[in-house]
């Protein structure tokens, strides 16, 4: 396992290998859903690569990247159990280096859900997923679906601007109590924890629902909100969407495939999850 730092070592490291190439980009503060990715990326190519970048660009001002997790020795630790043959751990400055001005924003299915409440977030992830995609020139590039507007966005824009990678997606990891795994469940203290498996309640109502045959997707809405509404730490709520699968337009009738998402704070963090009623 080699670790990179620069950019120009990055890219000369890539000409050097041949076959198929893995590529799994992270912002670090690794679990077991980065190794899965990890994992599948090994199991369908000669060579994977793993990516540690907190990328500033994705945040809004005021949001948490100061205090986004860090630990890049105990990332390490767990990377050399999954043996990826490299990790790029660009830094922000060589990244962004000064009057850096070329962005790449992937517009409509970035207007709804995180979109709305995180401007320029989208922006930051094409940017930044298009410049790894530069230096590390992937085969196939693995994403989380517990990011399912993240996953839209990047395939809309790979697809929209001839990319030469395949996009693959994992289902989301989750906890035994159904919390699906982030970097950011770090934030959560012991009670927050415990409440915070209602957003994946949350997501299994609106599919028992739908299987009993509900098909308007405001009852469900309604019934979903209820629901958290009955957790008092569950603070505030982001959004509770029910949306057309590619266009992430939200729906009044459901017509699978439909993505379920939410976004609730439960203490400090703001946490998301979702599901696709297929
Ligand atoms: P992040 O480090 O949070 O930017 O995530 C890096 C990649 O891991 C993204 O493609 C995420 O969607 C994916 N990911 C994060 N959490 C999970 C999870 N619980 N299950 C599967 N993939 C995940």
């Amino acid at each position: 396992m080699k670790i990179i730092k620069t950019i120009a070592a990055m890219k000369n490291a890539r000409e050097k290998l041949s076959g198929t190439v893995g590529f799994v980009p992270t912002m670090g503060y690794l679990h077991e859903g980065h190794m899965e990715l990890v994992r599948r990326a090994k199991s369908e190519n000669q060579r994977t690569i793993v990516s540690i970048f907190v990328n500033p660009a994705q945040f809004s001002p005021g949001e948490d990247l100061d205090s986004y997790p860090r630990d890049i020795p105990r990332d390490m630790e767990m990377l050399e159990k999954v043996e990826p043959d490299i990790v790029f751990i660009p830094s922000p400055r060589g990244m962004y280096p000064p009057r850096f001005n070329t962005w790449v924003d992937v517009e409509k299915v970035t207007e709804h859900m995180e979109g709305a409440l995180r401007p320029g977030h989208f922006r930051g992830v094409a940017t930044v997923c298009t410049k790894l995609f530069n230096i590390v020139q992937p085969t196939t590039a693995y994403f989380g679906q517990k990011d399912a507007q993240q996953v839209v966005t990047i395939r809309k824009m790979v697809a929209d601007l001839n990319m030469n990678v395949e996009i693959a997606v994992i289902p989301t990891l989750r906890e035994p109590d159904g919390l699906a795994m982030s970097s950011r469940n770090v934030y959560l203290k012991p009670d927050e924890r415990r409440a915070a498996c209602i957003l994946y309640h949350a997501l299994k109502l609106a599919e028992k629902l739908w299987a009993q045959g509900e098909k308007d997707a405001h009852r469900i809405r309604q019934a979903m909100i209820k629901l958290i509404e009955e957790e008092p730490l569950a603070e505030v709520i982001g959004y509770v969407s029910i949306a057309h699968a590619e266009t992430l337009e939200e729906l009044h009738e459901i017509k699978p495939p439909a993505l379920v998402s939410l976004a609730v704070k439960i203490g400090k963090p703001r946490l998301i999850d979702n599901i696709v009623l297929e």
